[in-house]
């Protein structure tokens, strides 16, 4: 397998192959985020926030047409 090719978590940064990745989207971004992660997300929406915006700036998703 690839590792290039992985989906990794924007929460904690594991990859698919380690935890289950759940698709997401905010503000139009498409990402990935682990089923651990995931209730952080729903109880603490402001802390993934953050790494939406540092990935829109710094890790641009490729143009959805
Ligand atoms: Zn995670």
């Amino acid at each position: 397998m690839n590792k290039e090719n992985l989906n990794i978590c924007i929460s904690c940064n594991r990859p698919e192959s380690v935890v289950p990745l759940v698709s997401i989207t905010f503000s139009k971004n498409a990402t990935w985020i682990c089923t651990q992660c995931l209730p952080t997300l729903i109880h603490n929406p402001q802390n993934l926030v953050e790494k939406f915006e540092n990935m829109e700036t710094e890790n641009p998703p490729e143009a959805l047409n």
